[in-house]
């Protein structure tokens, strides 16, 4: 047969011949002009985001608040009170933001709320965030607050925040609108009420009102790979509307505006509800935001995160659970990488309070676990993998975790 004269080609899909089109594309057994390429790319972009929201709503519409709690429960020790906040304000923020997407008029609309974690630092608040996001299974990213300074200063701006977000959602812009933003150490951009009126408190309230159009939600041009933006750099719009943002902060002696404002000492006061004394490590659960102002964040951005919650101080009990039970929990991880090198590895029972006795005692929390665990195992992980014959099984015991630490670097850290 002979091949197709050009006044005989025609786009398979519309009908178009090829003279009236741009590109015609040949495939095995017919053509595609560039008109109907277009089209077909508009489709396939509404599917995509149809299809992503849908995704995370019905993910949302399937975990109920209690659901999402016993997610949390996997991966996080205790902190209850943070764990039911945290869920309930995730479950209403999706169901607002599928309000929005419904399209439908409705005149009870319902507000962001994004949150505010006060606990010391340690105790899990990147922790909830992160895990929720993985639950919910949307970009996250963790910004750090004390990087960042006024639009015009060394340091970060504000929008570099979202340019981690995009990272993670690995430039989908519209999977980016729907995450989570964890800004850590917000307590360290408090206003400084002994600040010289000379120097300008760039990198605190400046900061806060920087952050107030992102949390609130706006379209802000993000630049793309971070850092400061330049004129010459092509910005990514990014609509924070429907953004989620959870800020955590240790907010050091705020226990003392609390007890203040309860007109009590820090130790050891009545409740009102009861006769029952309540210790100084208590006072957290009574933060209010009048304290949050108290402490030096600004009236706007506290109204912005209407949502505060506490996370308690982690106790021996807490320490010595967060070793053993998360799923991922640190001695499950060693015993996986020895399963790795076909070592069956076990520690004495006394080995792990030893563990946790030390990180009370270094007063080094959750975080410090880890380095104690690595301490102790360091040697063991360096020798085994190259032993000829490689042992069956290791088993740490006291005296051998007593000696590593003894020997280890770590105790120095006592003195930093
Ligand atoms: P924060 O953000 O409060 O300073 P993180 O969430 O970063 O503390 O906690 C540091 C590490 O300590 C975590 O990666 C986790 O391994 C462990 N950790 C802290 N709190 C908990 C907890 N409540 N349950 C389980 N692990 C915890």
């Amino acid at each position: 047969m002979a091949a197709a004269t050009e006044d005989q080609i025609k786009c398979s899909f519309c009908g178009r011949d090829k003279r009236e089109t741009a590109v015609m594309i040949a495939g095995i057994t017919g053509h595609i002009c560039d008109r109907c390429i277009q089209q077909a790319s508009r489709i396939v972009d509404e599917e995509m985001s149809t299809r992503l929201r849908e995704s995370v709503l019905g993910s949302v519409n399937l975990l109920k608040p209690a659901d999402i709690k016993s997610h949390l429960d996997e991966f996080v020790i205790g902190q209850d009170e943070a764990k039911r906040s945290l869920a309930v304000a995730v479950y209403n923020h999706y169901k607002r933001v599928s309000q929005q997407s419904s399209g439908e008029d409705d005149d009870v609309l319902i507000e962001k709320s994004n949150m505010i974690f006060v606990g010391q630092t340690g105790t899990g608040k990147t922790l909830l965030a992160r895990t929720i996001a993985k639950v919910l299974n949307v970009p996250f990213c963790i910004a750090d607050a004390t990087v960042l300074t006024e639009a015009g200063y060394v340091g970060e701006d504000v929008e570099s925040i979202l340019s981690r977000l995009l990272q993670s959602a690995e430039y989908n812009v519209e999977a980016a609108e729907r995450g989570i933003v964890f800004i850590d150490e917000v307590d360290k951009i408090s206003r400084k009420s002994d600040n010289p009126s000379i120097t300008r408190d760039v990198s605190g309230e400046g900061v806060q009102q920087g952050l107030l159009k992102l949390l609130e939600g706006a379209t802000v041009g993000v630049p793309p790979q971070g850092g400061r933006k330049h004129p010459e750099q092509k910005l990514v719009q990014v609509d924070t509307k429907n953004i989620l943002f959870i800020c955590g902060g240790a907010f050091d002696g705020i226990e003392r505006i609390i007890s203040r404002r309860l007109n009590t000492s820090a130790i050891g006061y009545r409740n009102q509800k009861g006769d029952e004394e309540i210790e100084k490590e208590n006072i957290l659960q009574y933060v209010s935001p009048s304290d949050l102002r108290d402490y030096g964040l600004i009236p706007e951005l506290i109204g912005r995160l209407p949502l505060v919650s506490y996370l308690n101080p982690l106790d021996k009990s807490a320490l010595r659970r967060i070793l053993t039970e998360p799923k991922n929990a640190l001695i499950k991880q060693y015993v996986r990488l020895f399963e790795m090198e076909q070592i069956k590895l076990s520690f004495d029972k006394q080995v792990l309070d030893y563990i946790v006795e030390k990180a009370m005692e270094y007063k080094l929390g959750a975080r410090g676990l880890r380095s104690i665990c690595e301490a102790i195992m360091r040697d063991a992980m360096y020798e085994l993998p190259s032993q000829d014959p490689k042992p069956e099984t290791f088993k740490v015991t006291i005296d051998y975790a007593k000696k590593k630490l003894d020997q280890s670097s770590f105790r120095k850290l006592r003195a930093a």
